[in-house]
């Protein structure tokens, strides 16, 4: 049945995924149906995700920094924050970003419609706005992007002063003491800022490492660099219990690290993962099959069950990363217009934008075990790197790794300043199907961090053997 709006494709949901998607398949010359249900465009990425906590943190850096400094013969004395402009400057950064997204939706010619959608057919889809306004909008196609949200644990009361990454995102004050429930990626980049800020951080995560998905020694080196900076570490160690009273939350531990008696925090931080968005779509009215835990299965083109609808994005599993949506929004949108286009990159990069950085790319070490692939690895510990010796920052160091078979790079680690940015090189090595040999001949800029990577090469057999 034909609704009130009609349109070749409706894309639920506005994060990156979304909005990818909606861009390049106007782009491409359909007419595009963005539904939203929040006010800007941009979803947990722009809003509450990525920017304001890369913003955030880059704060933190400038302070970190200018304390290091002092090491070099310069002091700046203790920083004053003002948490006021600190808000601002995150907020504009990101209304800077979701009204360029904005700008973009219109100049392309894709109606956003604001309201919460949920399926009513294979065909259409019901959209209440905010006023609890009613419209039908049928599609030919449709792309479900609606992301994912914050986990919440059932023991945790329901107190003003217990957050999850949005409400750090808030910074409404920097505690005294807190407690950052969950040592993943989210966990420690927010423990990073209010750390720096201030905030004393104790960590607690129920794995032997922090970030389990990346390798041992990656992070062996951020503890011990951090374990300076934050009061407790506790590994291999759960939260039990909360007790919000009026003087501090109470925490009750239990595992390898737990304090014997409760702790008292005045704010506690829970980053314990996100879970998709399925199970909140009525997806079962188009016929479209979601899992227990809320993802919605999908092929190499992004395709569900159902022939005319496409899934994207955090929903439709790991890992949950705003590049990754991206790419998999563009496939489908090419898909859907017509193209034969396929999702399968050889890799996808994670990074922890804390200080210091953590990345991996492709195979780790730790994967290769578990798959019984056989492994050649190379490191170059930056304690030998002019440029690390320089700025004052030798804990890092680059790893590479290959199949032994092929001789081809599979995977990558990087730990230190900057991480992130240079783990994109080992990215496309692994894209282009580089041997060790190609990136030791690849001449890197001297002297830069980016060299670290051409130098892990070096040290594989066959490969250009002369060390610098
Ligand atoms: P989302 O961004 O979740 O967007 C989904 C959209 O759909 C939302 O706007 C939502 O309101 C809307 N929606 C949902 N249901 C409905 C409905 N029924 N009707 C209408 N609209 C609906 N990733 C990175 O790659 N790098 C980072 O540095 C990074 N940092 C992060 C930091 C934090 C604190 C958090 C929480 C996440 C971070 N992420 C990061 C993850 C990243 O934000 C997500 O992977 C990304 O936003 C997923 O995009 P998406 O389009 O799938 O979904």
């Amino acid at each position: 049945s034909k609704g009130d709006i009609h349109a070749q494709l409706v894309v639920l949901g506005a994060g990156p995924g979304g909005y990818s998607a909606a861009f390049r398949a106007a782009d491409l010359g359909l007419d595009v149906v963005l539904v939203e249900r929040y006010s800007t465009l941009g979803g947990v990425c722009l809003n509450v995700g990525c920017i304001p906590s890369k913003a955030l943190l880059h704060t933190a850096k400038v302070i970190d920094d200018a304390e290091h400094m002092s090491s070099h013969g310069v002091s700046f004395g203790k920083p004053k924050i003002d948490l006021d402009k600190i808000r601002d400057y995150k907020d504009g950064v990101v209304g800077q970003l979701t009204k360029g997204l904005a700008g973009m939706a219109k100049m392309r010619k894709v109606k956003v419609v604001q309201g919460e959608a949920k399926f009513a057919s294979d065909k259409s889809l019901n959209v209440t706005d905010g006023d609890g306004k009613k419209q039908t909008v049928s599609f030919d196609n449709c792309i479900i992007a609606a992301g994912s949200r914050v986990v919440k644990l059932p023991f945790l009361p329901d107190d003003e002063r217990i957050m999850d990454s949005t409400g750090a995102l808030e910074l409404k004050d920097i505690p005294k003491k807190m407690l950052v429930l969950g040592g993943g990626i989210i966990g420690l980049e927010m423990a990073t800022v209010y750390r720096a800020l201030g905030a004393k951080i104790d960590v607690v995560e129920m794995s032997e490492q922090l970030v389990p998905a990346a390798d041992k020694d990656v992070m062996k080196v951020y503890q011990k660099f951090v374990s300076k900076q934050v009061d407790e570490i506790m590994l291999e160690t759960s939260v039990t219990k909360v007790e919000a009273k009026k003087d501090g939350l109470y925490v009750t531990f239990e595992g390898k690290n737990a304090p014997e008696k409760p702790q008292k925090y005045d704010r506690i931080l829970s980053a314990v993962g996100r879970r998709p968005n399925g199970d909140l779509l009525d997806c079962k009215a188009a016929g479209v099959n979601v899992d227990d835990r809320g993802f919605i299965a999908v092929d190499k083109q992004l395709k569900t069950n159902v022939p005319n609808i496409y899934a994207i994005g955090d929903i439709v599993g790991q890992p949950m990363l705003a590049h990754k949506a991206v790419h998999e929004a563009h496939v489908a949108a090419e898909v859907i217009a017509g193209k034969k286009h396929y999702f399968e990159p050889l890799c996808i990069p994670s990074v922890a934008y804390t200080d210091p950085e953590i990345a991996w790319v492709g195979v780790t070490e730790k994967e290769a075990k578990e798959k019984g692939i056989k492994v050649e690895t190379a490191v170059f510990p930056w304690a030998a790197s002019g440029r690390a010796i320089g700025v004052g920052r030798t804990e890092g160091f680059t790893k590479t790794i290959y199949d032994k078979q092929t001789g081809r790079i599979i995977g990558g680690a990087i730990i230190g300043v900057n991480a992130g940015e240079l783990i994109a090189e080992v990215t496309l090595a692994i894209e282009m199907g580089c041997d060790a040999e190609d990136l030791a001949l690849t001449i890197h800029p001297h002297p830069t961090l980016s060299e670290s990577v051409g130098f892990t090469a070096e040290v594989i057999e066959g490969s250009c053997t002369d060390l610098p």
